[in-house]
């Protein structure tokens, strides 16, 4: 193996969006925290944007000891190139061990092309993160391979830094620390407006999008609901409580619901503080993605259906009748 003795310390991108960082900045730092700890380094973070130093002092609140703040208005939307010349001077000066991503477009984007600069290697969408003790220092970045059909641990023995991407839900954020005390260094941005050749001319929010990744609360349905118009029943109980509607594959897949509401193994990992599972079995490539939840709450006819072995509630009966019942009790409370 070559020489990486002077690769040291975990490096977590903080993405955000109108100064505004997704939530799966701070679950990384939450993940890299423990890989830290265990290397026994620092922990980094860096922050792009537009009057962001907010969200410099939010990473320390969330376990950063040092973070890198490169401010400038030609910084306020995310472009490749500025975004990833930053970043990869910043990894050429102080040589991180790992690099850690947000698994989101921009993450994707950003990661792939400072990975593919270095060259180094990049395990995208990892779902377990861990590293073996000095003196090897691997990170251990595990992801579902094969058609999914089974975990594979990918190692990058030759090149630094060693690189991945998670996606929001999978790891847990540390509980914010206002008290915490770190460092913020100020980063030059080495480009121009002048030398960069893209522009953002207009952003166009998806109006009927949904995020179940940031969702408190996600009410999901699956193939007991019968077909797509109990979704609309869903829906009622998810406005009463303020949360989302989520879905099951068999749902999407008999087309009652677009893609953008599945939650699971190809659909999104979610860990919001409360996810209603409505008629919903318990398939395991449906609980990889929300067995996180803080609190679970099942409703199935079936008093065997697996899903009672990850519920923290379970309610045993039809859902046509219950749904409705809790809806008219929260609107109920909330009058
Ligand atoms: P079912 O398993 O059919 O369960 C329906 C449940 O509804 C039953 O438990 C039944 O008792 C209950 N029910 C019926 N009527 C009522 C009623 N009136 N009141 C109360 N309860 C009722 N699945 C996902 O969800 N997400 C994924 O990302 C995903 N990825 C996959 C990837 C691969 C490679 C593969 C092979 C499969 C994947 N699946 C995924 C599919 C998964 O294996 C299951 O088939 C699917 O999750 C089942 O959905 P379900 O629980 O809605 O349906």
């Amino acid at each position: 193996m070559p020489d990486w003795s002077n690769y040291r310390g975990v490096l977590v991108y903080v993405e955000q969006r109108n100064g505004a960082a997704k939530n799966v900045s701070w679950q990384l730092l939450g993940a890299g925290q423990k890989l830290a700890a265990k290397l026994d380094v620092s922990l980094m973070a860096l922050v792009i944007g537009d009057q962001v130093e907010h969200l410099a002092r939010e990473a320390i609140c969330y376990g950063a000891d040092r973070v890198f703040l490169c401010e400038g208005p030609e910084l306020k939307d995310y472009r490749t190139r500025p975004y990833s010349r930053i970043t990869l001077k910043l990894i050429e000066d102080v040589k991180p061990e790992i690099c850690l991503f947000g698994a989101t477009a921009t993450g994707r984007d950003l990661a792939g092309a400072i990975a593919t600069h270095l060259p180094t290697g990049l395990t995208a969408d990892t779902t377990e993160l861990d590293v073996e003790p000095p003196p090897s220092r691997l990170l251990l970045a595990s992801r579902p391979a094969f058609a999914e059909k089974m975990m594979a641990t990918i190692l990058c023995k030759q090149y630094r830094p060693q690189m991945a991407t998670a996606r929001a839900g999978v790891f847990q954020a540390l509980p914010r620390d206002p008290d915490r005390k770190g460092e913020i260094v100020r980063i030059p941005n080495p480009m121009g407006e002048e030398q960069i050749a893209t522009r953002v001319v207009e952003f166009i929010e998806q109006k009927s999008g949904v995020n179940l990744e940031e969702a408190e609360i996600i009410v999901a349905g699956g193939r007991g609901l019968g077909g797509p118009e109990p979704f609309k029943m869903l829906k009622e109980l998810a406005d009463a409580l303020g949360g989302e509607v989520g879905a099951s594959r068999a749902c999407v897949d008999a087309g009652w619901i677009k893609h953008e509401h599945q939650v699971g193994q190809t659909g999104c990992t979610v860990r919001p503080k409360l996810y209603f599972a409505i008629g919903i079995s318990g398939a395991v490539q449906h609980t990889v993605g929300m067995s996180n939840s803080e609190v679970i709450i099942a409703i199935n006819k079936d008093p065997d259906a697996p899903i009672f072995q990850f519920a923290h509630y379970g309610i045993v009966g039809d859902l046509f009748k219950i749904v409705p019942a809790i809806t008219a009790q929260v609107r109920q409370r909330k009058a």
